[in-house]
Protein backbone atom coordinates (compact mmCIF):
# COMPACT_ATOMS: atom_id res chain seq x y z
CA UNK A 1 0.00 0.00 0.00
CA UNK A 2 2.56 2.48 0.99
CA UNK A 3 4.83 1.39 -1.89
CA UNK A 4 1.79 1.71 -4.26
CA UNK A 5 1.04 5.46 -3.17
CA UNK A 6 4.70 6.21 -3.28
CA UNK A 7 5.08 5.93 -7.05
CA UNK A 8 1.32 7.12 -7.68
CA UNK A 9 2.98 10.20 -6.35
CA UNK A 10 5.72 10.41 -8.16
CA UNK A 11 4.07 9.64 -11.43
CA UNK A 12 1.66 12.21 -10.49
CA UNK A 13 4.63 14.70 -10.01
CA UNK A 14 6.01 13.75 -12.88
CA UNK A 15 2.71 14.85 -14.64
CA UNK A 16 2.97 17.38 -13.34
CA UNK A 17 6.00 19.29 -14.12
CA UNK A 18 5.16 18.09 -17.60
CA UNK A 19 1.54 19.96 -17.55
CA UNK A 20 3.50 22.94 -16.22
CA UNK A 21 6.43 22.67 -19.51
CA UNK A 22 3.41 21.60 -21.51
CA UNK A 23 0.93 24.67 -20.74
CA UNK A 24 -1.30 22.64 -19.01
CA UNK A 25 -2.12 24.46 -15.71
CA UNK A 26 -4.15 27.61 -16.11
CA UNK A 27 -5.68 30.49 -13.71
CA UNK A 28 -8.75 31.17 -12.46
CA UNK A 29 -10.10 34.14 -10.89
CA UNK A 30 -12.46 35.09 -8.07
CA UNK A 31 -13.95 38.35 -7.58
CA UNK A 32 -13.76 40.54 -3.85
CA UNK A 33 -16.41 42.30 -3.70
CA UNK A 34 -17.12 45.66 -1.81
CA UNK A 35 -19.90 45.32 0.36
CA UNK A 36 -20.39 49.11 1.47
CA UNK A 37 -19.50 52.02 0.13
CA UNK A 38 -20.51 55.64 -0.87
CA UNK A 39 -21.62 56.80 -4.74
CA UNK A 40 -22.61 53.33 -5.86
CA UNK A 41 -19.36 51.78 -4.58
CA UNK A 42 -21.44 48.79 -2.98
CA UNK A 43 -21.19 45.34 -4.73
CA UNK A 44 -18.06 46.71 -7.08
CA UNK A 45 -14.95 44.51 -7.73
CA UNK A 46 -12.01 46.12 -5.49
CA UNK A 47 -9.93 42.43 -6.65
CA UNK A 48 -9.88 39.18 -8.17
CA UNK A 49 -8.04 36.03 -6.26
CA UNK A 50 -5.97 34.31 -8.50
CA UNK A 51 -6.58 30.34 -8.04
CA UNK A 52 -4.56 27.59 -10.20
CA UNK A 53 -5.98 24.68 -11.96
CA UNK A 54 -4.39 21.47 -13.63
CA UNK A 55 -6.28 21.17 -17.06
CA UNK A 56 -5.43 16.97 -16.94
CA UNK A 57 -6.05 15.49 -20.78
CA UNK A 58 -7.75 12.24 -19.13
CA UNK A 59 -8.66 13.41 -15.38
CA UNK A 60 -10.31 16.62 -16.58
CA UNK A 61 -9.89 20.00 -14.40
CA UNK A 62 -7.90 18.73 -11.23
CA UNK A 63 -8.55 21.06 -8.61
CA UNK A 64 -5.61 22.55 -6.28
CA UNK A 65 -6.48 20.83 -3.45
CA UNK A 66 -5.68 17.04 -5.13
CA UNK A 67 -2.19 18.58 -6.09
CA UNK A 68 -1.08 21.27 -4.52
CA UNK A 69 -0.21 19.07 -1.35
CA UNK A 70 2.29 16.74 -3.17
CA UNK A 71 3.97 19.68 -5.09
CA UNK A 72 4.47 20.94 -1.73
CA UNK A 73 6.13 18.01 -0.76
CA UNK A 74 8.32 17.79 -3.65
CA UNK A 75 9.51 21.36 -4.43
CA UNK A 76 7.60 21.93 -7.45
CA UNK A 77 5.47 24.39 -5.49
CA UNK A 78 8.55 26.83 -5.90
CA UNK A 79 8.03 26.78 -9.90
CA UNK A 80 4.11 26.48 -9.86
CA UNK A 81 3.84 29.64 -7.76
CA UNK A 82 6.44 31.48 -9.83
CA UNK A 83 4.33 30.88 -12.93
CA UNK A 84 1.17 31.61 -10.95
CA UNK A 85 2.57 35.44 -10.29
CA UNK A 86 3.68 35.64 -13.49
CA UNK A 87 0.52 34.80 -15.22
CA UNK A 88 -1.68 36.46 -12.57
CA UNK A 89 0.19 39.95 -12.67
CA UNK A 90 0.47 40.15 -16.37
CA UNK A 91 -3.59 39.40 -16.95
CA UNK A 92 -4.72 41.69 -14.42
CA UNK A 93 -2.61 44.92 -15.94
CA UNK A 94 -4.97 43.84 -19.07
CA UNK A 95 -7.35 44.52 -17.23
CA UNK A 96 -5.58 47.16 -15.47
CA UNK A 97 -5.25 48.56 -18.91
CA UNK A 98 -8.60 47.91 -20.76
CA UNK A 99 -10.59 50.42 -18.97
CA UNK A 100 -9.86 53.75 -16.64
CA UNK A 101 -12.49 52.27 -13.90
CA UNK A 102 -10.23 49.30 -13.39
CA UNK A 103 -6.48 51.42 -13.08
CA UNK A 104 -6.50 50.45 -9.59
CA UNK A 105 -8.00 46.53 -10.39
CA UNK A 106 -5.85 44.70 -7.57
CA UNK A 107 -4.72 40.62 -7.61
CA UNK A 108 -4.13 38.48 -5.17
CA UNK A 109 -2.29 35.43 -5.22
CA UNK A 110 -1.70 32.74 -2.66
CA UNK A 111 1.49 31.54 -1.57
CA UNK A 112 2.17 28.14 0.20
CA UNK A 113 3.92 27.50 3.61
CA UNK A 114 7.19 26.78 1.25
CA UNK A 115 6.75 29.49 -1.09
CA UNK A 116 6.95 32.09 1.86
CA UNK A 117 10.13 30.35 2.64
CA UNK A 118 11.67 30.46 -0.73
CA UNK A 119 15.17 32.82 0.21
CA UNK A 120 14.20 34.59 -3.75
CA UNK A 121 10.75 35.02 -3.11
CA UNK A 122 11.08 38.73 -2.56
CA UNK A 123 13.84 39.28 -5.68
CA UNK A 124 11.32 37.39 -7.88
CA UNK A 125 7.88 39.34 -7.00
CA UNK A 126 10.28 42.31 -7.56
CA UNK A 127 11.26 40.99 -11.09
CA UNK A 128 7.89 40.43 -11.82
CA UNK A 129 6.07 43.91 -10.84
CA UNK A 130 9.46 45.49 -12.74
CA UNK A 131 8.55 43.37 -15.97
CA UNK A 132 4.97 44.15 -16.25
CA UNK A 133 5.54 47.80 -14.73
CA UNK A 134 2.65 46.94 -11.95
CA UNK A 135 1.79 48.86 -9.22
CA UNK A 136 3.08 47.16 -6.25
CA UNK A 137 -0.04 48.21 -4.06
CA UNK A 138 -2.29 46.56 -6.66
CA UNK A 139 -0.20 42.97 -5.73
CA UNK A 140 -1.61 41.10 -2.67
CA UNK A 141 -0.07 38.01 -1.12
CA UNK A 142 -2.11 35.85 0.71
CA UNK A 143 -0.66 33.70 3.34
CA UNK A 144 -1.58 31.25 6.14
CA UNK A 145 -1.05 30.72 9.62
CA UNK A 146 0.68 27.47 9.06
CA UNK A 147 2.89 29.74 7.12
CA UNK A 148 4.07 31.82 9.68
CA UNK A 149 4.28 28.91 11.71
CA UNK A 150 6.85 27.19 9.71
CA UNK A 151 9.62 29.78 10.79
CA UNK A 152 7.81 32.89 12.38
CA UNK A 153 11.17 35.09 12.07
CA UNK A 154 11.72 34.28 8.60
CA UNK A 155 7.66 34.27 7.56
CA UNK A 156 8.02 37.95 9.07
CA UNK A 157 11.66 39.14 7.34
CA UNK A 158 10.19 38.07 4.03
CA UNK A 159 7.12 39.64 4.78
CA UNK A 160 8.13 42.94 6.21
CA UNK A 161 10.53 42.88 2.57
CA UNK A 162 7.55 42.28 0.31
CA UNK A 163 5.96 45.46 2.10
CA UNK A 164 8.62 47.52 1.58
CA UNK A 165 8.58 46.59 -2.18
CA UNK A 166 4.38 48.67 -1.60
CA UNK A 167 3.16 44.99 -1.92
CA UNK A 168 0.04 44.13 0.52
CA UNK A 169 -0.07 40.98 2.64
CA UNK A 170 -3.13 39.13 3.65
CA UNK A 171 -3.83 36.36 6.10
CA UNK A 172 -6.14 33.73 4.79
CA UNK A 173 -8.48 31.26 6.16
CA UNK A 174 -8.44 33.24 9.37
CA UNK A 175 -10.82 31.36 11.89
CA UNK A 176 -10.01 34.07 15.08
CA UNK A 177 -10.14 31.69 18.58
CA UNK A 178 -8.02 32.36 21.40
CA UNK A 179 -5.06 34.78 21.95
CA UNK A 180 -6.21 36.48 18.70
CA UNK A 181 -4.03 39.33 19.02
CA UNK A 182 -0.88 37.83 20.56
CA UNK A 183 -0.94 34.77 17.14
CA UNK A 184 -1.38 38.48 15.03
CA UNK A 185 1.39 40.02 16.87
CA UNK A 186 4.33 41.62 15.06
CA UNK A 187 3.31 40.14 11.46
CA UNK A 188 3.21 42.56 9.06
CA UNK A 189 -0.35 42.57 7.97
CA UNK A 190 -2.60 44.31 5.74
CA UNK A 191 -6.03 42.79 5.16
CA UNK A 192 -7.90 39.61 7.19
CA UNK A 193 -9.37 37.31 5.16
CA UNK A 194 -12.29 35.58 7.18
CA UNK A 195 -12.76 31.81 6.73
CA UNK A 196 -15.91 30.66 5.26
CA UNK A 197 -16.62 28.25 8.53
CA UNK A 198 -16.84 31.45 10.11
CA UNK A 199 -19.00 32.69 7.40
CA UNK A 200 -21.40 29.42 7.25
CA UNK A 201 -22.08 29.77 11.09
CA UNK A 202 -23.33 33.51 10.46
CA UNK A 203 -27.02 33.60 11.73
CA UNK A 204 -25.83 31.33 15.34
CA UNK A 205 -24.85 33.31 18.38
CA UNK A 206 -21.66 31.84 18.37
CA UNK A 207 -20.75 32.19 14.75
CA UNK A 208 -22.07 35.83 14.73
CA UNK A 209 -19.79 36.59 18.47
CA UNK A 210 -16.62 35.15 16.37
CA UNK A 211 -16.93 37.38 13.65
CA UNK A 212 -17.48 40.39 15.48
CA UNK A 213 -14.73 39.60 17.69
CA UNK A 214 -12.54 38.89 14.39
CA UNK A 215 -14.09 42.14 12.59
CA UNK A 216 -13.11 44.43 15.56
CA UNK A 217 -10.01 43.18 15.92
CA UNK A 218 -9.23 43.51 12.63
CA UNK A 219 -10.12 47.01 13.01
CA UNK A 220 -7.92 48.22 15.96
CA UNK A 221 -5.13 46.71 14.12
CA UNK A 222 -5.93 48.70 10.81
CA UNK A 223 -7.01 45.56 8.45
CA UNK A 224 -8.65 45.60 5.76
CA UNK A 225 -11.67 42.98 6.44
CA UNK A 226 -12.94 39.93 3.59
CA UNK A 227 -15.89 37.61 4.22
CA UNK A 228 -15.05 34.78 1.89
CA UNK A 229 -17.05 31.41 1.24
CA UNK A 230 -19.91 33.89 1.05
CA UNK A 231 -22.81 31.75 -0.68
CA UNK A 232 -26.18 33.41 0.59
CA UNK A 233 -28.04 36.75 0.59
CA UNK A 234 -28.25 36.85 4.37
CA UNK A 235 -25.07 36.24 4.76
CA UNK A 236 -23.91 39.24 2.90
CA UNK A 237 -26.06 41.20 4.85
CA UNK A 238 -24.69 39.87 8.12
CA UNK A 239 -21.34 41.23 6.89
CA UNK A 240 -22.30 44.38 5.95
CA UNK A 241 -24.15 44.58 8.84
CA UNK A 242 -21.10 43.95 11.05
CA UNK A 243 -18.69 46.71 8.79
CA UNK A 244 -16.63 43.90 6.94
CA UNK A 245 -15.20 45.73 4.23
CA UNK A 246 -15.35 42.91 1.09
CA UNK A 247 -17.11 39.95 0.66
CA UNK A 248 -16.26 36.69 -1.79
CA UNK A 249 -18.06 33.73 -2.76
CA UNK A 250 -20.48 31.52 -4.35
CA UNK A 251 -23.28 34.27 -3.62
CA UNK A 252 -21.73 36.41 -6.31
CA UNK A 253 -20.53 33.37 -8.78
CA UNK A 254 -17.84 30.96 -8.69
CA UNK A 255 -14.07 31.12 -10.14
CA UNK A 256 -13.83 32.12 -13.69
CA UNK A 257 -10.96 31.98 -16.51
CA UNK A 258 -9.78 35.02 -17.63
CA UNK A 259 -12.38 35.64 -20.76
CA UNK A 260 -15.02 34.98 -18.20
CA UNK A 261 -13.97 37.51 -16.06
CA UNK A 262 -13.65 40.08 -18.60
CA UNK A 263 -16.88 39.65 -19.36
CA UNK A 264 -17.98 40.26 -15.87
CA UNK A 265 -15.66 43.70 -16.11
CA UNK A 266 -17.42 44.61 -19.18
CA UNK A 267 -20.88 43.99 -18.13
CA UNK A 268 -20.82 46.04 -15.11
CA UNK A 269 -18.86 48.89 -16.55
CA UNK A 270 -21.70 50.64 -17.25
CA UNK A 271 -21.79 54.40 -19.31
CA UNK A 272 -20.93 57.55 -16.91
CA UNK A 273 -24.23 58.85 -15.54
CA UNK A 274 -26.63 56.05 -16.13
CA UNK A 275 -29.37 55.44 -13.94
CA UNK A 276 -28.33 52.37 -12.26
CA UNK A 277 -24.26 53.47 -13.07
CA UNK A 278 -22.64 51.10 -10.59
CA UNK A 279 -24.99 49.84 -7.92
CA UNK A 280 -26.76 46.86 -7.10
P1 LIG B 1 -8.18 29.75 -0.72
O1 LIG B 1 -7.01 30.60 -1.04
O2 LIG B 1 -8.81 29.94 0.61
O3 LIG B 1 -9.22 29.99 -1.90
C1 LIG B 1 -10.61 29.98 -1.75
C2 LIG B 1 -11.21 28.64 -2.16
O4 LIG B 1 -12.60 28.63 -1.86
C3 LIG B 1 -11.11 28.36 -3.66
O5 LIG B 1 -10.98 26.96 -3.83
C4 LIG B 1 -12.48 28.83 -4.16
O6 LIG B 1 -12.86 28.26 -5.40
C5 LIG B 1 -13.36 28.36 -3.03
N1 LIG B 1 -14.60 29.12 -2.92
C6 LIG B 1 -14.87 30.36 -3.36
N2 LIG B 1 -16.11 30.75 -3.03
C7 LIG B 1 -16.66 29.73 -2.34
C8 LIG B 1 -17.95 29.53 -1.70
O7 LIG B 1 -18.83 30.39 -1.71
N3 LIG B 1 -18.13 28.34 -1.06
C9 LIG B 1 -17.17 27.36 -1.03
N4 LIG B 1 -17.46 26.23 -0.42
N5 LIG B 1 -15.95 27.53 -1.62
C10 LIG B 1 -15.70 28.69 -2.25
P2 LIG B 1 -9.89 26.33 -4.80
O8 LIG B 1 -9.76 27.16 -6.04
O9 LIG B 1 -10.22 24.88 -4.95
O10 LIG B 1 -8.53 26.50 -3.99
C11 LIG B 1 -8.32 25.80 -2.78
C12 LIG B 1 -7.07 26.27 -2.09
O11 LIG B 1 -5.90 25.92 -2.84
C13 LIG B 1 -6.99 27.78 -1.93
O12 LIG B 1 -7.77 28.20 -0.83
C14 LIG B 1 -5.50 27.96 -1.71
O13 LIG B 1 -5.15 27.67 -0.39
C15 LIG B 1 -4.92 26.91 -2.62
N6 LIG B 1 -4.54 27.51 -3.90
C16 LIG B 1 -5.27 27.76 -5.00
N7 LIG B 1 -4.53 28.32 -5.97
C17 LIG B 1 -3.27 28.44 -5.47
C18 LIG B 1 -2.02 28.93 -6.00
O14 LIG B 1 -1.93 29.44 -7.12
N8 LIG B 1 -0.92 28.86 -5.17
C19 LIG B 1 -1.01 28.34 -3.91
N9 LIG B 1 0.11 28.32 -3.18
N10 LIG B 1 -2.16 27.89 -3.40
C20 LIG B 1 -3.27 27.93 -4.16
MG1 LIG C 1 -6.67 32.55 -0.80
MG1 LIG D 1 -9.25 31.14 2.08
Amino acid sequence: MLHAGAVSRDDLATELLAALDAGDLALEFQPERRIAGAMGQAGTIWSVEALVRWRHLRRGVVPPDVFLPMAEETGLIERIGSWVLRQAVAQVRTWQASDPAYAGLSVAVNLSPRELARDDLVADVRQVLAEHDMEPGTLTVEITEAALDRDRSVATATLDALRQTGVRIALDDFVGGQDLLSRLHGVPLDALKLDPSLIAGLGSADADDAVRSVLSTARNLGLQTIGEGVETRQQLIALRNQGCDLAQGYFFGKPLGAAGISAVLRAERRPRGHPTSGSR
